[in-house]
């Protein structure tokens, strides 16, 4: 066996979807939404199914959706991407694997920051690299461009970013993605840029992709993911895209992971990303609707939360709640107490984490929210009183 998996735990979020399972509690920890995704995508993967091929289709991607991706980054993002730079993966998890599979020789070095996703270590080491972690901080997760530069050594070939960032949801801006640009310029170095978030943004913000920086568009895998686009995590159609010399490589990594993606869902995306864009924004605008109803709920029973400019996500302070446990006793006691799950961010952390932040996932139905912060509401109050 190899060691990596061998000695890994099962993850924070199965672990708690099976707790809150078992406690039938309401489950507010992994991330995925209430919804079934755009009618016409989920007709148009109906309709591909029954009238187009069920074999194989090209290795990289059916040409529709890497036009569709091309094209639609063009609008969204003003990037000038050809169709040859796209290809498709099943889902983002599998565009991070081989893209940390094709670009990692071993011994190199990743610069990572913590909060990570849970996926980025195990598939960093299992490629061979060393890691290089970079700790952000609440509550405005802010990158310092020295702490970068600190943690880099003679070795470090990659960054792996995320942005914006789960579980913190946080955005970097233009002055943070200009430094890191900068300092892959100057130590050339590549940037994987996970942005699945890039669409569930809010407050009428806009995702900035680093490949747009000055010097980054022949140095960026740019990660995408139609899961979450469409609010259809089940779905695992992802992408990423380079230029040509990268994605080369990636495509012989993606090769021989999955070497292709199911073809109806290929059309569905790439009819989707033509003619969704409205319900992309809409769904976007109901999650900072209910973003800001859980806030609000969380907020007038006593617990404090920390701004979320994007993802499904929003995090609970309990050090400004006036709660003394740490976030996984927290955790613990609410599935117990109050029949709610939500996941401790310290397990995004791998060394010195935060302990005292709690993730809620808003991407449920009103009633849900409104469930959820009902029950908290009667039970914290006991926990201030033992634990206060
Ligand atoms: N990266 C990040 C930061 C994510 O939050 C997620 C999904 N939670 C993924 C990658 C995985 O995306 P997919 O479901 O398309 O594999």
């Amino acid at each position: 066996m190899n060691p990596i998996y061998a000695a890994m735990p099962t993850t924070v979020f199965e672990a708690m979807s099976a707790r809150a399972r078992a406690a039938g509690a309401i489950n507010l920890g992994q991330g995925f939404p209430d919804g079934n995704g755009p009618d016409a995508v989920r007709a148009a993967a109906a309709r591909a199914l029954d009238h187009r091929s069920n074999q194989y289709p090209p290795m990289a991607g059916i040409p529709e959706l890497r036009q569709a991706v091309a094209d639609f980054y063009r609008d969204t993002q003003q990037l000038d991407l050809d169709p040859g730079e796209v290809i498709v993966t099943s889902g983002a998890t599998e565009a991070l694997a081989a893209a940390l599979l094709a670009l990692i020789a071993p011994g190199d070095e990743v610069l990572m920051y913590q909060p990570l996703y849970d996926a980025y270590l195990p598939l960093v080491r299992r490629a061979g690299g060393v890691a290089r972690l970079v700790r952000l901080t609440p509550p405005d997760w802010r990158i310092d461009p020295a702490a970068l530069a600190a943690a880099a050594g003679p070795r470090t070939r990659l960054l792996l970013l995320n942005n914006p960032l789960n579980p913190s949801g946080s955005m970097l801006g233009t002055d943070a993605l200009a430094a890191i640009a900068r300092f892959c310029v100057e130590r050339d170095v590549v940037a994987i840029c996970d942005e699945v978030w890039e669409q569930v943004v809010f407050d009428g913000a806009v995702h900035v992709p680093l490949m747009a920086l000055p010097g980054m568009r022949d140095r960026t895998v740019k990660i995408g993911s139609a899961g979450k686009m469409f609010a259809l995590t089940g779905w695992k159609v992802g992408w990423m895209c380079a230029a040509p010399p990268i994605a080369s490589v990636l495509a012989k990594a993606h090769q021989f992971l999955t070497f292709t993606t199911p073809p109806n869902l290929q059309y569905a995306v790439a009819e989707g990303l033509a003619t969704q864009r409205d319900w992309i924004s809409a769904q976007s605008a109901a999650f900072e609707r209910s973003r800001d109803r859980l806030a609000g709920g969380l907020n007038a029973i006593g617990l404090a939360t920390v701004p979320s400019a994007a993802t499904y996500f929003l995090s609970v302070d309990l050090e400004r709640s006036g709660i003394a446990i740490d976030d996984v006793a927290f955790c613990d006691w609410i599935i117990d107490h109050a029949g709610v799950a939500a996941i401790p961010i310290s397990a995004f952390y791998s060394e010195d984490p935060v302990r005292h932040l709690v993730r809620f996932c808003f991407a449920k139905v009103d009633a849900t929210l409104d469930e959820a912060v009902a029950r908290l509401g009667r039970a914290v109050p006991a926990l201030k009183a033992t634990a206060g």
